[in-house]
């Protein structure tokens, strides 16, 4: 089954995914860690979550190989020839045709994504919006806060001296220090308030 569990910055959904997969393993399960390509922030495959907890992603998923010959890959390299559980931090990044492919090998593996639904301007990330169409099983990972205490539910870029920024590039990663990424309720999302 494709599962999609998706949250707004500070929602710790990488924590969750990492979580989630430390239980498995525990299991004796087999689970494979893989994040898409584009996501260089703390280095190629660092899956890091900001309240600390981190792990390398087994695979960088390159948009110009078909996922299951990177699937293959990774069973053969790491024995992990059994493994039945796929954890994709980042799942926004992926392509459209990615998440076609890992609905279709959802058959048999339990295929976990985790990632933002939409961008700064509220707008669907290609792989946010696939997988929103082809997962079977969509969740909410929510308990970020706007700096009101109400629920965060848009994600906001903002600038070094803290102003919302609007317009721009749908991915910029935040390890160039001229933005960073908090999570806003929907109201001041609009009004364009980072803060009190
Ligand atoms: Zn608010």
């Amino acid at each position: 089954m494709l599962h999609f569990f998706h949250g707004v910055m500070g929602s710790s959904k990488t924590a969750q995914l990492l979580m989630q997969r430390y239980n498995y393993q525990q299991l004796g399960l087999k689970v494979a860690l893989v994040k898409p390509a584009i996501d260089t922030r703390a280095g190629v495959n660092v899956v890091y979550s900001r309240i600390g907890l981190e792990a390398k992603a087994e695979i960088v998923l390159d948009a110009d190989t078909p996922v299951r010959e990177q699937l293959a890959w990774l069973a053969v390299q790491q024995a992990h020839n059994t493994f039945q559980y796929v954890f994709v931090d980042e799942a926004q990044f992926l392509t459209e045709s990615q998440v076609q492919e890992l609905a279709d090998l959802a058959d048999t593996l339990e295929i976990y994504c985790y990632g933002l639904k939409t961008d700064f301007m509220g707008q669907f990330f290609p792989g946010s919006a696939a997988l929103l169409r082809l997962a079977e099983d969509i969740q909410e990972v929510s308990g970020s806060l706007c700096w009101c205490g109400r629920k965060a539910t848009m994600n906001t870029r903002v600038d070094a001296d803290g102003n919302v920024v609007r317009t721009g590039e749908q991915v910029v990663i935040d390890n160039h220090q001229d933005f960073r990424y908090i999570g806003l309720c929907y109201r001041h999302w609009r009004e364009g308030k980072s803060h009190a």
